[in-house]
């Protein structure tokens, strides 16, 4: 293999899958902070020099899946169910405003029935009226037609009609992980049934597209069966469907799931982190105009998660607003964060390092993607 600081160019590194692996796996770890301070200097230049924030609201954990690693599955019994209702979501959306945000993510388990769809659609139009802050007007990069919080959604596979109505209602960008892209791992990660089907994560995240949404999507990193061959195919996989937003974050045992019988099998914590990392700064060289997240899940691994990310690329940064009495049920991985994590942000030892590093945030925007934008000129 050549000389792997020679990858580094100033517009990026280019697709080639073997040189994409020799970085996921050298022990070289001058020529890995190379990678980083490459990928930092190209998210600076090409994506603006801000991390954008977003406000996180769990908004219920019932769910009609059984993906096999996730703590809140159907099957579940342990976990204790939860709605937020329209009032408290449409609170805590307040809430987010008075903080300063200007955008929001709602997240919760996958549902397809019309009280569900419906109750969203109401949502999005009740959130779309709330008042930003004085000074705070979504910020200079909003579509033509923004106003008022901007809002994310990662509620699962919908059909295309149910992603439109929630796009009219208000919504712009959606997060729907891909998880695997390898059509085999994906089905050892979840049941084999039609609800659970890969190609049905492929039509949704398509449907997105067609839409008009900016589309997110993702993988977990060290699961089981999964190789470093496997995310470069990831990395790969972003490119192809030129997606507008990444959270990807290691993949994190949950006692009560099938898959943790399996946890002897995965790289150690030390690891899944430095990879997760890795791919961070690797896409950020892939896709420099790309919004990408430090994940919550970073911060299990190491308290310094999600500022590895930053430093690797990342510009996104999700506090969570949810009200912690239902935050503790919202029970995705073992050792998801919890009180510690501030909504505000403002006395944080993350929000101190920021400063540190003289790392603006971004509260009061959008925060869209530059890709976004720029494949909109196209
Ligand atoms: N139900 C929606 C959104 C909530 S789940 C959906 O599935 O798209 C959000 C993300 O949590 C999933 O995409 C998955 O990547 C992540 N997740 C679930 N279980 C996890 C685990 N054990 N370790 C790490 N991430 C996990
Ligand atoms: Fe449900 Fe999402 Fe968990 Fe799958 S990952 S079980 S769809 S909440």
């Amino acid at each position: 293999m050549r000389n792997l600081l020679e990858t580094l160019r100033p517009e990026g590194l280019l697709p080639q899958a073997d040189v994409l692996l020799a970085w996921l796996k050298t022990t070289d770890r001058e020529a890995v902070s190379r990678l980083y301070e490459a990928a930092f200097r190209i998210k600076n230049e090409r994506s603006g020099p801000g991390v954008f924030l977003r406000g996180l609201m769990e908004i219920s954990n019932r769910c009609q899946k059984n993906c096999l690693y996730c703590g809140i599955r159907h099957q579940n019994a342990a976990t204790l169910r939860y709605d937020l209702s329209e009032e408290e979501i449409l609170q805590l959306g307040r809430k987010a405003a008075e903080l300063g945000y200007a955008s929001i993510v709602l997240q919760g388990g996958e549902r397809t029935d019309n009280k569900f769809v419906s109750k969203i659609t109401r949502l999005l139009q009740g959130l779309k009226n709330i008042e930003l802050k004085s000074g705070v007007d979504g910020g200079t990069r909003k579509p033509h037609q923004a106003k008022g919080l901007g809002i994310t959604l990662s509620l699962g596979e919908q059909t295309e009609e149910v992603y439109r109505e929630w796009y009219e209602a208000g919504a712009h960008r959606y997060l729907l992980r891909i998880e695997s892209s390898d059509p085999e791992l994906y089905g050892k990660i979840h049941p084999n049934d039609r609800l659970h089907a890969y190609e049905r994560r492929i039509e949704a995240l398509e449907a997105l597209r067609r839409v008009g949404y900016q589309v997110g999507t993702g993988v977990m990193i060290g699961l089981p069966f999964q190789s470093e061959e496997h995310l470069v195919n990831d990395l790969l996989f972003f490119r192809q469907m030129d997606i507008d937003m990444c959270g990807m974050g290691p993949y994190i045992p949950h006692h009560d799931t099938p898959l943790a019988v399996h946890a002897h099998l995965i790289p150690s914590a030390e690891r899944r982190l430095d990879l997760s990392i890795r791919m961070v700064a690797l896409l950020r060289m892939l896709m420099p105009n790309i919004n990408i997240a430090a994940t919550t899940a970073l911060q299990v691994l190491s308290d310094r998660g999600r500022e590895l990310a930053i430093e690797a690329g990342a510009n996104v940064v999700m506090p969570n607003l949810t009200d912690l009495l239902y935050r503790s049920n919202y029970d995705l991985y073992d050792g998801k964060p919890g009180a510690s994590v501030d909504a505000d942000l403002t006395d944080s030892p993350f929000a101190r390092y920021l400063q540190e590093r003289n790392i603006p945030i971004l509260r009061g925007e959008w925060g869209d993607s530059m890709h976004y934008f720029a494949r909109q000129r196209d």
